[in-house]
């Protein structure tokens, strides 16, 4: 941020990021001017002493940069078209991301920088590759899209490492990104409404590992695998899979739940079993077998990074090894995982409870209903999205029953009828309360009780983490359970 010293730059968009970078610019030394649409946001940046400028008339020949939020869209907002127009004034626009990179490059350009994306996984890949950075011993600041906004994170230095989470809409908005390890985990139509074609939206996230020293892509879906194919011969790409068919050798990769790394040294080629998933709750399911594999890939590039000197790991100023496989398997074992999902948050003597709130949309929670063994008992419904449930179909014969709730309840019920037993239910404590009696009376292996609406929170909460925590409270309120994380 100190490379705007004494110029003025705009800030629109006053969340935790915009509000953050507001105030690392000032204490660089620009002249801010921030904006809101929001009435509410513009009176607090005024109340913390921020000059709060209406920026859909504003001269932008006086302006070096506008920080934009993700949230806010490039042709936002009409009809001022603010966006549109400081670009059209050779104004660059770009995001709190790209003031850290600023920052990083000229203060510590040797320390390990981490930055995941993809369609689906982000989060849990980034809270677990922080999780292992931790436990071996790192000063890391996770941050981005996740958690907290980057640049209120503790300032670049050469002893932390930062592992970030980043959305398309962020990558767009740093154009001199350059981590230390890009990760790429999948590439599948979604946000295609600022993207527009998926060719664009998967050059975005192109950008993100082409400009990495180490590049971890999971070339399991065709846009990856393309991506992949490109970068292969940079020397610096280590592709992972779950084996689905690999074109490229993958440096990483999964046989059930057991990850191995592929090493080739000259003509001798030997693949180890590194870490096996098995009996690692917070880690449950296939596509979290992707994620652990992206973990892997990334410390192992880190150290390799590190082995040749283009990247300095150091835990208060010593060396510090990264790749200590007994250590790595063993902190897997600690990851606590994410909140709303897949979490478990109860149990008694048989049955699991578990809260997939965050699963929002039938692909979600085809992933939840794929990841038991056992007899679920399933609590779905909320706002339903266009196509509702009959993707689900094949999942179908294994659900005892399904208790139903909020506005899809007629929907589901009809897609559901004759082919799973199904009680509509209204309230979410009235399907708790039904599903825990009825997976009680169970005596098998693992029954569960899964919430994984399928379904977007609108119709009765807030959001889908107050959706989940209101399943955790009655939950915890059952007679004869115990409470459990991960
Ligand atoms: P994101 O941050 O990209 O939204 P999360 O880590 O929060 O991703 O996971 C959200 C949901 O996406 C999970 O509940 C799961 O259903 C699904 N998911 C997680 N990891 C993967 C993956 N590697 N591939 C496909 N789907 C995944």
């Amino acid at each position: 941020a100190m490379t705007f010293a004494g110029k003025t730059v705009a800030v629109f968009g006053l969340g935790g990021s915009g509000v953050a970078a507001a105030q690392s610019l000032v204490a660089g030394g620009a002249d801010v001017a921030v904006w809101d649409d929001g009435v509410a946001a513009r009176e607090a940046a005024a109340a913390s002493g921020f000059k709060v400028v209406d920026l859909s008339s504003a001269d932008w020949t006086t302006f070096a940069a506008l920080i934009l939020a993700p949230g806010v869209p490039l042709t936002h907002p009409e009809p001022h078209w603010t966006v549109v127009k400081a670009r059209e004034a050779g104004v660059e626009v770009i995001g709190d991301v790209e003031l850290f990179c600023r920052a990083r490059a000229m203060v510590a350009p040797k320390s390990a920088f981490i930055a995941i994306t993809g369609t689906n996984g982000k989060s849990t890949t980034t809270a677990l590759i922080a999780h292992l950075l931790r436990e071996l011993g790192f000063d890391t600041q996770m941050g981005g899209n996740i958690g907290k906004a980057i640049l209120t994170l503790e300032p670049p230095a050469q002893d932390r490492v930062y592992v970030v989470e980043m959305s398309s809409y962020q990558i767009d908005l740093t154009p001199s990104v350059h981590p230390s390890v890009g990760v790429l985990l999948n590439v599948t139509p979604d946000h295609l409404d600022r993207h527009g074609t998926i060719e664009h939206y998967a050059s975005v996230k192109e950008r993100l590992v082409s400009a990495a020293d180490a590049a971890v892509v999971a070339i399991d879906d065709k846009w990856t695998g393309q991506v992949a194919a490109r970068l292969e011969d940079s020397g610096r790409l280590y592709p992972i899979t779950v084996g689905r068919g690999a074109v490229l050798v993958p440096r990483l990769y999964a046989i059930g739940s057991s990850l191995f790394v592929h090493e080739k040294s000259g003509s001798y080629a030997t693949s180890e079993e590194v870490v096996q998933l098995d009996g690692i709750p917070s880690l449950r399911g296939a596509h979290n077998v992707q994620n652990a594999l992206a973990a892997l890939g990334a410390l192992r590039a880190l150290q390799e990074l590190a082995d040749r000197g283009e990247v300095e790991l150091t835990v208060n100023g010593v060396p510090h090894r990264i790749w200590d496989i007994e250590r790595i398997a063993q902190a897997l074992k600690s990851f606590p995982g994410l909140a709303h999902r897949m979490e478990q948050v109860g149990q008694t003597d048989q049955v699991l409870f578990i809260n997939d709130s965050k699963a929002t949309n039938a692909d979600s929670t085809d992933k939840a209903l794929a990841s038991f063994q056992g007899d679920i008992y399933w609590i779905a419904g909320g706002r339903a999205k266009s196509g509702g449930i009959t993707s689900l179909a094949p999942h179908f014969g294994r659900i005892r029953r399904a208790y139903l709730i909020g506005e899809a309840e007629d929907a589901f019920a009809q897609t559901l009828e004759g082919q799973v037993d199904y009680v509509r239910c209204g309230s979410l404590e009235a399907a708790v309360t039904a599903a825990a009696h009825d997976a009680g009376l169970e005596r098998g292996c693992e029954t569960v009780v899964l919430f994984s609406p399928a379904c977007a929170s609108f119709d009765q909460f807030r959001n889908f983490e107050e959706r989940g925590d209101a399943f955790r409270r009655i939950v915890e309120m059952l007679p004869g359970v115990s409470k459990s994380r991960g």
